[in-house]
C-alpha cells in the first residue's frame, strides 16, 4: 500500500471519530433543553393544580362569608322581631328569616360541593407534587450525566485534534486539501476498490483505473465520485 494511503486511512479514522464526537457535542445542549423542558412542564402542572385548589378555596370561602352574612342578618331580624309591636312587621320579619334560612341551606349545599372538589384537588396536588419531585431527581441526574459527557467528549476531542494535526503535517498539502474536501463533502474520502467497483459510489471504474490502483504507485481517484481509491479485496 502507498505510504500516503496508509497515512490517509489513519487520518480518516481519526476524522470519523472527531466527527462523531462533534455530533455528540452538538446534541448535548438539545438533550439538556429537553430535560429542562420536561422539568418545567411537570412544575407547570403542579402550579396549575395548586392554582386550581386555591380558586376552589376562594369560591368556598365566598359562599361561607355569604352564609355568615345571612346568619348575621337573621340575628338582627330576631332582635327587631321582639322590638316591634306591629303584627304586620313581625310577620314580614318572619318571612325574611325563612327566606334567608332557605338561602343559607342552598349556600351550604353549594359549599359542600366545593369541599368535595377541594378534597379531590388536594389529592391531585399531592400526586403532582410527587411527580414533580421524581422528575426533578431524574432531570438532575440527566443534567449531571450530560455535563460529564460534555467534559469527557471535549477532552477526547482535544486529544484527537492534536493527533490529527500531527498526522496532517506529514502529508502533502494538496493531497491533504483534497482529502479534507472529500471527507467533508462525501463523508468518506479514501475508499477501497473491490471487484473493480468504487466502494464510495458503488460504480464500476474503468480498466485503466483498476490497473493504476493495483499498481499502487500513485494516488488514484474514482472517475465517478472523485474519492481516493486503494486496493481492497
Ligand atoms: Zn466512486
Amino acid at each position: 500500500m502507498l505510504p500516503e494511503i496508509e497515512k490517509l486511512l489513519v487520518l480518516q479514522d481519526r476524522d470519523r471519530t472527531i466527527r462523531t464526537l462533534r455530533q455528540e457535542l452538538q446534541v448535548a445542549p438539545l438533550e439538556r433543553r429537553e430535560s429542562e423542558e420536561k422539568l418545567a412542564a411537570t412544575n407547570a402542572q403542579l402550579d396549575a393544580a395548586k392554582q386550581k385548589a386555591k380558586e376552589i378555596e376562594v369560591e368556598r370561602k365566598k359562599l361561607e362569608n355569604e352564609a355568615q352574612a345571612k346568619r348575621d342578618s337573621i340575628a338582627k331580624f330576631q332582635t327587631q322581631k321582639f322590638q316591634t309591636r306591629k303584627n304586620e312587621e313581625f310577620q314580614a320579619l318572619n318571612n325574611e328569616i325563612t327566606r334567608y334560612e332557605n338561602d343559607i341551606r342552598a349556600l351550604e349545599d353549594r359549599e359542600l360541593g366545593f369541599m368535595d372538589d377541594a378534597e379531590k384537588m388536594k389529592a391531585a396536588v399531592s400526586v403532582a407534587e410527587q411527580q414533580a419531585k421524581a422528575v426533578k431527581g431524574q432531570v438532575e441526574r440527566q443534567l449531571a450525566d450530560i455535563a460529564a459527557k460534555i467534559d469527557s467528549v471535549s477532552a477526547q476531542l482535544k486529544e484527537l485534534e492534536t493527533e490529527r494535526a500531527n498526522l496532517a503535517t506529514g502529508l502533502d498539502e494538496d493531497l491533504l486539501d483534497t482529502f479534507t474536501r472529500l471527507f467533508a463533502n462525501k463523508g468518506e474520502a479514501v475508499v477501497p476498490l473491490e471487484h473493480e467497483t468504487c466502494m464510495g459510489c458503488h460504480m464500476k471504474v474503468t480498466t485503466q483505473t483498476v490497473v493504476k490502483v493495483k499498481g499502487q504507485r500513485e494516488i488514484v481517484h474514482c472517475e465517478q465520485c472523485g474519492r481516493i481509491l486503494y486496493r481492497g479485496e
